[in-house]
């Protein structure tokens, strides 16, 4: 889950990696270094434990490492212990190769030995330093040629890697290797950059090449050379990123999650009418036809963490609105299950980076297995958008903060436009219903507005709740997707547990862990399941519980039962996940600011799960 950056041009190296880094910090932030070459000098490379302020402060904003070309990572350990040791870049014996990596290499044991065999030895626990050195041994094996010396260890590799190195002999060159780990390459005013991200390298180009699974490059000053396997010449488009550099800074926000929060009324809207046209859905960007819609016989959703929420909610509205079969299954659990598919039926993947690791696994089972891909998605020209048959491009612009707010806001929108076409397209609902459904989905970023607007409520609730030791979410139906979501927030940013739970299933076990003053927040959009979820949360009340309700305006007066109403507008009920959501997002930021917490990067966690 590393970022990895790399800078070949005339500029100083060190300052654009630091800066690249800064924007790839989400992806994991234990440890941090850079390798800088300065002309035909050794190249330097500067490690440091900790966030990457120290190493910042290391090397002076980088104006202790002078050089024009240079490669650099910040880490999120999978093998060994965060630690100076090992950080990368990683070095081979005598210095020849220096890499950073992202990504795991699941034999790099049995590669260990036989290097150890060959007189390497090795000063990390990592499996980075394995890579470097047999990238090293072939090098010296094979007549001193880059790409033949990666391109050897790229076959014996197994696992995931985005690798950019840089070799003694080359000066001025830094040379790479990709498979199931993300990278692009871009290239402006003669300069080449290299970065895990597009919010890296943003501020300096947009326009970008994406790199295959299995390719490798060379990289000079503005020219970028692409090889296959083979060591073959390969020709590659140059392609334009639309975002704009605005989108990967904070705008004046404390911390990336506030920005994205007030960002989600734009991001929705702009994802709705990407799809919507004249009052009517148009999906032929997505590609899907009518006919093909039809002939689908159930959908299945794979998904990781919010995305499966998102899951959650869209199995809900496309039962009721097309009547289709849905499954919904978490892509790590999918993977290995051997799952029976019909041959007709559709995969949605769910995936905001497009590179979760699982995600792309569960894809590539399901092509395996001959059925349909549709994936949704919002970085464009990633794994899962180029794999799958047909992409739903989420618009919610780059996403920063580790806990997802906009990109699940714009997948709700992906898949309530899906459930609204294949209603209609098979004949469960008629075009008339069809387009009041779609009139109300364009109100909605009006009505996300308008909760932003009353946050100082939720502020001031979160402060009372810092203390809080459990924190339970109820809700049947699509109030239970609110919950799953709503409790994955409060617990990945405010480090308080907590859990979601069908409201009807609590008394089968859960309910003992109720004592006096425990927060339950009751979750209450769907007429007809409201009474229903009162008595669940009255049963709480009866055993000690606080009551937080989340209600829809206009339904009845829950403030006789809870002890603090929180209200959302009126919508129709299959899309009330869009609203009950942003109380929800706002609770966990206040709390955790209140806690003073790292919002933007809690520990342990990392965003774009690009390992298993
Ligand atoms: N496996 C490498 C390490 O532990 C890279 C980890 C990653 O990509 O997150 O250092």
């Amino acid at each position: 889950m590393c970022g990895i950056v790399g800078f070949t041009g005339r500029h100083q190296a060190a300052p654009i990696l630091l800066d690249g880094l800064s924007k790839l910090e989400y992806r994991g932030y234990d440890s941090a270094g850079l390798a800088v070459r300065d002309g035909e000098n050794e190249t330097e490379v500067i490690k440091a434990k900790g966030r990457l302020k120290v190493l910042m402060e290391k090397t002076n904003g980088g104006e202790s490492v002078p050089g024009t070309c240079g490669i650099g990572h910040t880490r999120w350990a999978t093998h060994g212990e965060p630690s100076e040791m090992n950080a990368h870049p990683h070095v081979s014996d005598d210095g020849n190769v220096v890499a950073v990596h992202n990504g795991i290499i699941e034999n790099y044991q049995e590669l260990k030995d036989k290097l150890l065999r060959k007189g390497y030895s090795f000063y990390s626990a990592t499996d980075t330093e394995v890579a470097v050195k047999l990238v090293d041994y072939y090098y010296k094996k094979y007549g001193e040629s880059p790409i033949e010396a990666v391109n050897h260890a790229m076959v014996r590799i197994r696992g995931s890697y985005a690798l950019a190195m840089m070799f003694r002999d080359y000066p001025g060159e830094i040379y790479v290797a990709r498979k199931d780990s993300p990278m692009i390459l871009g290239v402006q005013d003669g300069e080449s950059y290299i970065a895990s991200d597009v919010p890296a390298i943003l501020k300096y180009t947009r326009n970008v090449y994406y790199i295959g699974n299995m390719e490798m490059a060379r990289v000079r000053m503005g020219e970028i050379t692409f090889y296959n396997l083979d060591g073959d010449e390969i020709q590659k488009e140059l392609k334009t990123v639309e975002w704009d550099a605005e989108a990967a800074e904070k705008a004046g926000f404390e911390h990336f999650m506030m920005k994205e929060i007030h960002e989600q009324p734009r991001a929705v809207s702009d994802t709705l009418n990407s799809v919507i046209k004249d009052g009517k859905i148009d999906l032929s960007e997505v590609g899907m036809d009518e006919e093909m819609i039809r002939s689908i016989s159930r959908i299945y959703i794979v998904a990781c963490g919010s995305a499966y929420h998102v899951g959650m909610a869209a199995q809900y509205v496309l039962e009721d609105l097309a009547r289709i079969p849905v499954r919904v299954e978490l892509a790590s659990e999918f993977r290995y299950r051997n799952p029976i598919l019909d041959k007709d039926g559709l995969a949605v993947i769910i995936s905001q980076s497009g590179e979760t690791a699982d995600s792309l696994a569960a894809l590539r089972e399901c092509k395996t297995n001959g059925i349909r891909t549709l994936a949704i998605v919002n970085v464009i020209g990633s794994s899962i958008a180029r794999e799958a048959d047909n992409v739903f491009y989420t618009l919610a612009g780059p996403e920063i903060s580790v806990a997802t707010t906009k990109a699940y806001s714009t997948q709700l929108i992906a898949s309530y436009v899906l459930a609204l076409q294949f209603a209609k397209v098979r004949g469960q609902i008629t075009e008339e219903q069809c387009d009041e459904y779609v009139k109300e989905l364009q109100t909605i970023p009006d009505k996300i507005s308008r909760i932003i607007d009353d946050k100082e409520r939720l502020q001031w609730f979160a402060s009372k709740q810092a203390n809080a030791k459990d924190i339970f979410f109820i809700g049947r139906g699509i109030d239970y997707a609110i919950s799953l979501e709503g409790s994955l927030k409060m617990k990945e940013i405010s480090y308080i547990h907590s859990e979601a739970y069908a409201a009807g299933e609590l008394k089968h076990g859960t309910i003992s862990l109720i004592e006096d003053g425990t927060l339950v927040i009751g979750v209450l959009t769907q007429p007809k399941l409201y009474e229903k979820t009162v008595s669940n949360m009255v049963e709480c009340k009866s055993r000690g519980a606080y009551l937080m309700g989340l209600t829809t305006f206009g339904n009845y007066n829950i403030e006789d039962t809870a002890d603090f109403t929180v209200y959302i507008p009126k919508t129709d009920p299959h899309f009330a996940t869009s609203l009950a959501v942003i109380p929800l997002q706002l609770l966990g930021y206040y709390v955790s600011v209140n806690k003073g917490l790292d919002v933007d990067k809690p520990r342990n966690l990392a965003k774009s799960v690009t390992v298993e």
